[in-house]
């Protein structure tokens, strides 16, 4: 078995929190990393590296975690550019622009949405993103469901039937017919290719009735929880998320103090050497506040409250066309007033914790072989260097790309 030793690694980020300095990055010093088989399987000093078959010489440069994306987009078809141009010359954002996406991706045929997802999939690698969630949602019928997460698993393990992303135009005056289709045969189709359900619990798209029905059957049939909520204002959809044991409820831009309390609850220490964490985590995505020039959410009061932050980007055509986690990363510091070093363990360890994954955020033996080295000294600089192409190389499954 062919192995191959990362090594003269100037910081190590480790997220192994007591491995090292920098609290619960567990950043270290002349490092190296051995992998074999697509996994980590040895972390020490540089000096005492083990030989390998190949070696990559990093120079001193930093290394962490591959990104883990736990919200993203990728399957649909057209921009909406012109929707951006509108909303940056004064426009609100309503949401109701993903009924565009919903009509060009209905109207596409199976090889433009794949070649967009995949496109869409290799821009997020090349910026450091080894693990990436995907979402139906806008296809919004039984076919056009089920094919959008046939092409979503084509492109990763992590996806999730989002059917309940708006009530189409068909259903638009008869919202509980559209709440049975996705509970019965849209669920049933699309199952198979979903580990998640997802439901964008809002005002103008789903309510608390609607959004717990949908859950539930997602539930029923063995799929994970994820909520969209708590975006464009107040609303019952954290507390929801985490009365139904969501992994993780996202967006989380407008909280009383009742969401930040129910989220806090839910916090646990297994003892595994991981530190406390709440199991319903808070996924933040500057990126669309960014692109819908909104309000920030409050990362500080989350941290503050003891609750799990992750940041994902939310790639998707209308409100957050990035697939960049080094850019959410910037935003988080300088918007969301998180240090960068929480920035950096929410983009990585954070986005793991909310799709309930312990192998990848994390560099450890037996962890994967998801590596990202920088084109910098530190971890500080992703933040600090914003719009940068900072990432040199990225090793995904032990495999540089
Ligand atoms: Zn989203």
């Amino acid at each position: 078995m062919s192995s191959l030793l990362v090594d003269n690694i100037g910081e190590l980020v480790t997220n192994v929190p007591g491995h090292g300095e920098g609290g619960p990055l567990g950043l270290r010093r002349r490092a190296a990393v051995l992998v074999e088989a697509g996994e980590v399987v040895w972390i020490g000093p540089a000096r005492d590296a083990p030989a390998a078959d190949r070696r990559i010489d990093v120079g001193g440069a930093a290394v962490l975690p591959g990104f883990v994306d736990s919200h993203a987009h990728l399957v649909f078809a057209g921009d909406r550019a012109a929707e951006f141009a509108a909303r940056m010359s004064g426009q609100p954002y309503t949401g109701g622009g993903i009924r565009t996406t919903v009509a060009a991706t209905r109207a596409a045929a199976d090889d433009e949405l794949r070649g967009t997802a995949r496109r869409l999939r290799g821009e997020a690698l090349r910026q450091g993103t080894t693990t990436i969630e995907v979402k139906s949602g806008y296809g919004l019928t039984v076919t056009d469901e089920a094919r959008s997460l046939r092409i979503a698993a084509e492109v990763t393990d992590e996806t999730t039937f989002l059917g309940a992303h708006v009530v189409p135009a068909e259903y638009a005056d008869r919202p509980d017919d559209y709440v049975g289709l996705v509970c019965g045969p849209m669920l049933a189709a699309a199952a198979p290719y979903a580990r998640w359900v997802d439901v964008f619990c809002e005002r103008g798209a789903f309510d608390a009735d609607h959004t717990r029905a949908i859950l539930t059957c997602g539930q029923a049939v063995g799929l994970g929880v994820r909520v969209h909520a708590n975006q464009l204002g107040p609303g019952p959809g954290v507390r929801l998320g985490v009365e139904l044991g969501a992994a993780s409820v996202d967006h989380c831009t407008h909280l009383t103090d009742a969401d930040v309390d129910a989220l806090a609850s839910t916090r646990v220490d297994p003892g595994d050497g991981d530190g406390p964490h709440t199991t319903t985590v808070a996924t933040l995505l500057p990126g669309a506040e960014f692109s819908t020039r909104s309000p920030y959410p409050d990362a500080r009061r989350l941290l503050d409250a003891g609750v799990t932050v992750a940041l994902a980007t939310d790639c998707n055509p209308g409100s957050s066309y990035t697939s960049s986690m080094p850019f959410c990363v910037a935003l988080a510091v300088r918007e969301m007033r998180m240090t960068p070093a929480e920035a950096v363990w929410a983009a990585t360890a954070g986005g793991a914790r909310a799709l309930r994954r312990d192998d990848v955020g994390v560099l450890r033996p037996g962890a994967r072989a998801d590596l990202v080295v920088l084109d910098a000294p530190s971890h500080l600089h992703l933040a600090y260097r914003p719009g940068v192409p900072l990432i040199r190389q990225v090793l995904h499954n032990g495999v540089p790309q």
